[in-house]
């Protein structure tokens, strides 16, 4: 591999990330609520876990990371040495190459202001530029991960203190940005100003708290929902209580991430006033009624398919079956680096009820296909099953291009509508048909408008521009450091060869 090949290796497969993050204020107990709020978010990254404190009695922040599902990182020992009334914590989900303890979230930094710690969902596009101006202004990063940049943003000595320090970070960092940050006096939560990723305001007892997603408020005793963060707002929780600052100018087009209603945030959370496991249900409505098709069952991959199954079924009047069985002792399957793992995966997460599917003609949802992969599994696991017919349907629209702003897909060539037309994928599949919700039914299903979305995984569109050049160059550098990322790349199987 020469090295602009591999330096598009890496750039191709740099670490991206989906995160969930929880803040508490106020609570005598605020690591033990944060981790009840960081299991609630655990869909929402399944690698790393990490919990930030700050006591009255301490200078010190006390923190604690590990690897793993939040129930593995933390038991009721590692809470108890946590004490404190404020905590933020974090979930990470990454890909290969990055999934190091290091790199575990919430990053602590010490500066002359005294230490500051953020947890980080999103991803910023320009975090390699501005890393690379603070390192050369002295700045020692402790990670990988581009959240850091902020909390050096923040402490750089040139800006003043209080609240326009991170408006003055803000200013600098482009991309996709939900925070929680944790200062000695107070908690911070902010939205970038297209507001990619979800982030809400609750209360539980006095405290404050914010969240990722509102169910993490179902399930903590005594909290309830306030309200959702907005776009480019910043709100700050401390003794006197919420203040919300608002210091950029509004967008006239926003940006949230309308992929987190298809599959990403879980059906339970309501996001921008919407209940997720609603809209799902109107995307399958709206599935059925732009590909309807004769059949005797609906059923759905659970558990993504779940709702949109339910809405098919309930416009198309063809029955609800649910035919497969989830092992939910396993793990997401997609980060396998083989095609082969990735198959056991897919087979080893589904079982099929023969009984169920056999000489019958069914329509088989799920919310995406990525790589085909699982999807072309299925469809032979129903045939097997003695299925006389399988129809797909698919509850958002093909996914050809990459999310910039913390959605992990794979590299575009891998993404199978990408690739190849929709006559190709439906072959590919050996599936009977293929029907693919489109933009303006998947937008009417949330009930809010066209502009308030980033759609660009499916339509190209980038609300923030992203540069790859500017990318590939600083990348480049990380070249050297990065080795297993260019490996993945040399290793990776092409999935659609000669398969046709
Ligand atoms: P495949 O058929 O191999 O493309 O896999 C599609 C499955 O992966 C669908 O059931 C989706 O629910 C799931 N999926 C889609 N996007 C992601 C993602 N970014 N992370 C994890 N799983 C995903």
């Amino acid at each position: 591999m020469n090295h602009s090949s591999s330096a598009r290796a890496v750039f191709q497969h740099r670490p991206k990330d989906e995160c969930g993050v929880f803040a508490v204020f106020g609570h005598p107990r605020a690591a033990e609520i944060t981790f009840f709020g960081l299991y609630a978010l655990q869909h929402r990254g399944q690698e790393s876990a990490g919990i930030v404190v700050k006591n009255d009695k301490d200078r010190k922040f006390k923190s604690h990371h590990g690897m793993g599902l939040v129930s593995q990182v933390f038991n009721g020992q590692e809470l108890e040495k946590l004490p404190g009334t404020r905590a933020i914590g974090h979930v990470r989900y990454s890909t290969t190459g990055s999934s190091t303890l290091e790199n575990a979230q919430p990053i602590v930094v010490d500066c002359s202001r005294g230490q500051i710690a953020v947890g980080h969902n999103g991803n910023l596009v320009n975090a390699n530029i501005l890393r690379d101006e603070l390192e050369a202004k002295g700045a020692i990063f402790k990670t990988t991960v581009d959240s850091e940049v902020i909390l050096h943003l923040m402490a750089q000595p040139t800006n003043s203190l209080g609240d326009s320090s991170i408006v003055q970070a803000l200013q600098k960092v482009s991309g996709a940005f939900s925070l929680v940050l944790l200062s000695e006096r107070e908690i911070i939560g902010v939205r970038d100003s297209f507001g990619f990723r979800p982030l809400c305001i609750g209360q539980a007892d006095g405290a404050w708290l914010l969240s990722s997603e509102s169910c993490a408020f179902d399930i903590i005793p005594g909290a309830k929902f306030v309200r959702d963060v907005e776009p480019g707002e910043i709100v700050v929780i401390d003794e006197t209580g919420l203040r919300s600052i608002k210091p950029f100018v509004p967008k006239d087009r926003l940006g949230f991430c309308i992929f987190e209603y298809v599959y990403f945030a879980r059906p339970d959370s309501t996001i921008e006033g919407v209940n997720v496991s609603a809209v799902r249900t109107n995307m399958g409505r709206e599935l059925a009624r732009l590909h309807p098709v004769d059949a005797d069952i609906v059923i759905p991959v659970p558990d993504s398919g779940n709702y949109a199954a339910l809405g098919f079924s309930e416009e198309s009047k063809i029955p609800y079956d649910v035919a497969f069985v989830r092992n939910h002792y396993v793990g997401r399957t997609f980060l396998n680096p083989s095609q082969l793992a990735r198959e056991f995966g897919v087979k080893v997460k589904l079982n099929i009820i023969r009984e169920r599917v056999a000489g019958k003609r069914v329509v088989v949802v799920d919310d995406s296909i990525v790589r085909g992969t699982t999807a072309r599994s299925r469809v032979m696991n129903l045939r097997n099953a003695g299925a006389k017919e399988v129809h797909i349907r698919i509850s958002c629209p093909p996914h050809r291009f990459s999310c910039h702003y913390g959605i992990d897909f794979p590299d575009p060539k891998d993404l199978i509508a990408n690739q190849l037309s929709h006559e190709e994928i439906a072959k590919y599949l050996q599936a009977d048909s293929l029907g693919y919700l489109d933009e303006a039914g998947m937008v009417r299903a949330t009930g809010r408008s066209e502009n308030k979305f980033c759609m660009a995984c499916f339509n190209n569109k980038y609300p923030v521009p992203v540069d790859p050049e500017l990318n590939k160059l600083v990348l480049e550098r990380r070249d050297t450091r990065a080795d297993s990322l260019v490996f993945a790349e040399d290793t990776a199987p092409r999935l659609f060869n000669g398969k046709l």
